[in-house]
C-alpha cells in the first residue's frame, strides 16, 4: 500500500521551522547547507524570464480580439491599483495610530550610500519600459521591459495570418507547458531549499543575537505594525474581495495556493513564487490559462500590496523618528508616491527597501532614514512578499469569475 505523502505546503512549513531551529542552534554549521538554498534559488530564477515571456505572450495572444484584451487588462489594472491604494492607506492609518517612530533611536542609522545611489527618476523608469535591447534586459532581469515586449509580441501574433498565428500560439503554449513541468520538478525540492535558506538567514544573524534583540526592542513596534498590516490585508481585505466581488471561497482558495504563498514568504521574492502560483491557479483553482497567464506575471511585477503597505509605514516611521510632522496633504502625497514606487519595485528580496528612497525624496525626508529600518529588513520582507503574491492570485480569481469562468473554489 502507498503511504500518503505529506502535502508540499506542510513540508515547506516544517522546513521553515526546522531551518529556523538549525539557524539558531547550529549557526556555525550553516556553511555546510547554504549551497542547497543557493541552488534552489538559482533554479527558480532560471525559469522566471522564460516563464514570463512565454506565459504573457501566450496569454495576450489567446485573449485574442482586442475588445477582450482591453476589458481584461482594464479590470486587472483597476484591481491592482485599488488594492495597492487600500494597502498603502491601511499602512498609513496603522502608523498614525501606533506612532512607532516617536522617540525612536535615530542614532541607530547605518550607512545607506549604496542605496541612495540606486535611486532613479520616474521619467527614467518610464522611458526604461521600452527595451532598447530586449536580450540585454532579459539578461539583466529587467522585468518591466520584458513585460512590455511580451504584451506587444502577443498582441501582434493576433494580427498575422491564420497559419503563422496558430503556429506561434502552439509554439508558445508548448514551450510554456515544458517550463511548467520543469517548475513542478523544482518545487519537489522546495522543502530542502527553503530549509537551507531559512537556516542560513537566521544563522547569519544568530552570532549577533544581542544586537538583534536590542534592535528589535526599539524597532519591535515598527515590525509589529508591518506584520499586522500584512495580516489584515492578507486575511481580511483580500479574502473579502474574493468573497464579495469574486463570489468565491477565499479560504479554499488560500489553502490551494499555500505552496506559492509560503514560497513567497520564505524566499522574499514574488518572482520566485510566480511559477508555482501560475501552475496552482490553473491546476488547483481552475482559472483559465488565458487569464492566469495575463494577470499573474503582470501582477508579480507591478502589483505589490505588501510593499505599498510597508513603504507607507516605513516612511511615516522615519518621519516620526526625525520628529518631522507630515501634514495630511503630505501624507496623501506619500500614498500617491508609494503607489508608483510599489509598481516600480522589482519582485526580488529587499527591492522595497531600496524604493523607499524614492518616496523619501519625493516628500523631502532625509534619505539616511533608511538606515533606521535596515536592521529589520528581512523580517519585514517576508510578510510583505507573501502579501504581494497573494494579491496577484486574488486578482486572477476575481477577474476569472467576472469573465464567467467556473472555478473549483
Ligand atoms: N521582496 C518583495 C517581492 O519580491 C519586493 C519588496 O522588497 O518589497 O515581492
Amino acid at each position: 500500500m502507498r503511504t500518503k505523502k505529506l502535502a508540499i505546503h506542510w513540508q515547506i512549513l516544517i522546513a521553515i521551522l526546522l531551518g529556523a531551529l538549525f539557524g539558531v542552534f547550529l549557526s556555525e554549521h550553516i556553511k555546510y547547507i547554504q549551497w542547497a538554498g543557493d541552488m534552489f534559488l538559482r533554479a527558480l530564477r532560471m525559469i522566471i524570464i522564460p516563464i514570463i515571456f512565454t506565459s504573457l505572450t501566450m496569454g495576450v495572444a489567446s485573449i485574442g480580439g482586442s475588445a477582450d484584451l482591453g476589458r481584461i487588462a482594464g479590470k486587472t489594472f483597476a484591481f491592482y491599483i485599488s488594492t495597492t491604494l487600500i494597502a498603502a492607506t491601511l499602512g498609513l492609518v496603522l502608523v498614525n495610530i501606533f506612532q512607532p517612530g516617536v522617540g525612536a533611536d535615530v542614532g541607530l542609522s547605518e550607512s545607506v550610500e549604496s542605496i541612495a545611489a540606486t535611486e532613479s527618476s520616474f521619467i527614467d523608469q518610464i522611458v526604461g519600459i521600452i527595451p532598447a535591447n530586449i536580450f540585454a534586459d532579459m539578461a539583466d532581469g529587467n522585468i518591466l521591459p520584458l513585460i512590455f515586449f511580451s504584451i506587444l509580441f502577443g498582441f501582434f501574433i493576433t494580427r498575422v495570418g491564420e497559419k503563422s498565428k496558430s503556429f506561434l500560439v502552439d509554439f508558445f503554449s508548448s514551450t510554456y507547458d515544458v517550463i511548467i513541468k520543469i517548475t513542478m520538478f523544482i518545487i519537489r525540492l522546495a522543502p530542502i531549499g527553503v530549509f537551507a535558506i531559512v537556516a542560513t538567514m537566521i544563522g547569519k544573524q544568530a552570532g549577533d543575537m544581542n544586537k538583534l534583540v536590542k534592535t528589535l526592542s526599539s524597532l519591535g513596534l515598527f515590525v509589529g505594525i508591518v506584520w499586522a498590516g500584512c495580516l489584515i490585508q492578507t486575511f481580511i481585505i483580500l479574502p473579502a474581495i474574493v468573497r464579495f466581488v469574486g463570489k468565491a471561497n477565499p479560504w479554499k482558495h488560500m489553502s490551494k495556493m499555500s505552496t506559492a504563498i509560503l514560497t513567497a514568504f520564505s524566499t522574499c521574492s514574488s518572482a520566485a513564487a510566480l511559477p508555482i502560483s501560475l501552475r496552482d491557479t490553473q491546476e488547483k483553482v481552475g482559472v483559465s490559462n488565458k487569464i492566469a497567464s495575463f494577470t499573474l506575471p503582470l501582477g508579480a511585477t507591478v502589483n505589490m500590496n505588501g510593499t505599498a503597505l510597508y513603504e507607507s509605514v516605513a516612511v511615516l516611521f522615519i518621519a516620526q523618528a526625525y520628529g518631522i510632522e507630515l501634514t495630511i496633504v503630505q501624507q496623501v502625497m506619500v500614498v500617491a508616491t508609494v503607489l508608483l514606487a510599489a509598481i516600480g519595485t522589482a519582485s526580488i528580496p529587499m527591492a522595497g527597501l531600496v524604493m523607499i528612497s524614492v518616496v523619501l525624496s519625493a516628500v523631502g525626508l532625509p534619505l539616511e532614514g533608511i538606515g533606521l529600518v535596515l536592521a529589520v529588513e528581512q523580517l519585514c520582507d517576508m510578510p510583505r512578499t507573501a502579501t504581494n503574491s497573494y494579491g496577484d492570485m486574488c486578482a486572477a480569481v476575481v477577474i476569472a469569475k467576472s469573465e464567467g469562468e467556473v472555478l473549483k473554489i
